[in-house]
């Protein structure tokens, strides 16, 4: 049996300073001004795909760590970095993940190189399943899939809204209802190629914060996408229908609880990012109460500077425990019976946003401008409470999981 250990591996040590080095060299130094243009830093992404950062190989490297640490690992120093222009980093990994999860290995192969492209002319890809009445609730998702089967295409209509990348982006994945009456279960996903007819970008959003990362609604007016864009396969699409209205008919619990178990596994990933960003904030807070004198002395002489950084530290690390456990219990197929994902997911995001509040105020009046970076920070942080589950909903699944209560 594996010893007990939360050290690194050399391994792990390398990448994680190669990480960091990026983010500290060339993320960090772009931070403000991709802020300020509020738009997508595609010369910080090419920087990224030269050196291999910005590829599915690494993610997929990362991804099959067995200690499950390999993703985690590398969103905290991205997110280190910046959050915005990080987020336009691993953005496509999101759309990407929607191919493996349920795409057959001749879609993998064909859609995920277009999904990046390649240093000299990179891509970004989007995953669109928010819409405007559908966000928290996503079995109210209205977009519809229909299939003309004379023609082995698949009409696609709706509005999606809030989709990183959207509208920029070269490959859209696009979730659709195909049958209405069995909620989540009656959802799948698509594969809008490039230059599709009938695919616009709708309004893109001026954001509180993560600026550097596109949001923008999604319009499919009759989208026609040929049989094979349909993830998995129309078979296979055809068999899981049928178990599902099968369950539904027996009671809808186990359908539902199936779909949770899926965004379980990812939330540490949005986790590791929030845990990033407080880190970064910290670390700004630290050195300045360290180097700022009020009253002769450094700030941190004040016992009430010097335990709100105490109180900071402590629960980004406890932020990032809960990260690694629950990604450890995803690599490792450990059951999430307390929901220990969402914990995670919850946790980490709420420091974030208390850290960062708290690193302006140790900063006073330069906290308060654009001159330090933890203004910029703070506006970046408040995402991950929203974002892959709001904070309500992670307590929600937390507390209905605990209580054995349907997640709905
Ligand atoms: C910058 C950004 C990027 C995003 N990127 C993507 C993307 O790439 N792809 C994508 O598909 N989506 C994306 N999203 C969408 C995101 O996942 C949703 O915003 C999120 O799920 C919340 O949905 P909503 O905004 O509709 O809020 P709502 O669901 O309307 O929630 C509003 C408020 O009500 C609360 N609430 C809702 N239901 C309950 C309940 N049952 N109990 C208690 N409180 C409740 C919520 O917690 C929240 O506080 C992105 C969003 C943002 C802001």
């Amino acid at each position: 049996m594996a010893e007990f250990t939360l050290e690194l591996n050399d391994d792990q040590k390398q990448v994680k300073e190669w990480l960091h080095g990026f983010a500290a060299d060339v993320i960090r130094p772009a931070a403000a001004e991709w802020d300020e243009r509020e738009e997508t830093p595609w010369p910080v992404i090419q920087e990224a795909a030269k050196v291999g950062i910005y590829s599915l190989d690494f993610y997929a490297q990362q991804f099959f760590d067995p200690t499950g640490l390999g993703i985690p690992m590398a969103m905290e120093e991205l997110f280190w970095g910046d959050a915005g222009i990080a987020l336009s980093i691993v953005g496509t990994g999101l759309a990407a993940v929607g191919v493996l999860a349920n795409g057959t290995e001749e879609q993998i192969g064909t859609w995920i190189p277009q999904m990046y492209g390649d240093a000299d002319d990179v891509k970004v890809a989007a995953f669109c399943s928010s819409e405007p009445d559908a966000g928290s609730d996503v079995a109210s998702m209205r977009t519809r899939a229909v299939y003309d089967e004379a023609k082995d295409e698949w009409v696609l209509n709706g509005t999606k809204t809030w989709a990183t990348n959207g509208g920029i982006a070269n490959v859209h994945v696009v979730v659709a209802v195909v049958d209405p009456d069995i909620g989540s279960k009656g959802h799948a996903s698509f594969i809008v190629p490039p230059s599709t007819p009938g695919l616009s970008q709708g309004q893109k959003f001026k954001k509180h914060g993560i600026r550097a990362s596109h949001t923008a609604e999604v319009v499919l007016e009759d989208v026609r996408v040929p049989g094979h864009c349909l993830l998995g396969g129309k078979e296979k699409l055809d068999e899981r229908l049928a178990r599902a209205r099968e369950r539904a008919k027996a009671g809808g619990e186990r359908v539902k609880n199936a779909a949770m178990a899926t965004f379980e596994a990812s939330r540490p990933a949005v986790g590791a990012m929030a845990v990033g960003t407080a880190r970064a904030a910290y670390e700004v807070a630290l050195d300045y109460a360290k180097t700022r004198s009020q009253f002769g002395r450094p700030i941190i002489d004040n016992q009430g500077i010097a335990f709100q950084l105490a109180d900071m530290r402590t629960r980004i690390d406890a932020a990032r425990l809960l990260v690694w456990r629950a990604s450890w219990m995803a690599t490792t197929g450990k059951p999430f019976t307390s929901a220990e994902g969402s914990m995670s997911k919850l946790y980490a995001s709420e420091t974030a946003r208390d850290v960062t509040a708290q690193a302006i105020q140790i900063l006073g009046g330069n906290g308060f401008t654009r001159e330090y970076p933890v203004e910029r920070m703070h506006r970046d942080a408040a995402i991950y409470t929203i974002f892959e589950g709001t904070s309500e909903i992670q307590r929600l699944v937390i507390a209905r999981t605990l209580s054995g209560m349907p997640i709905r």
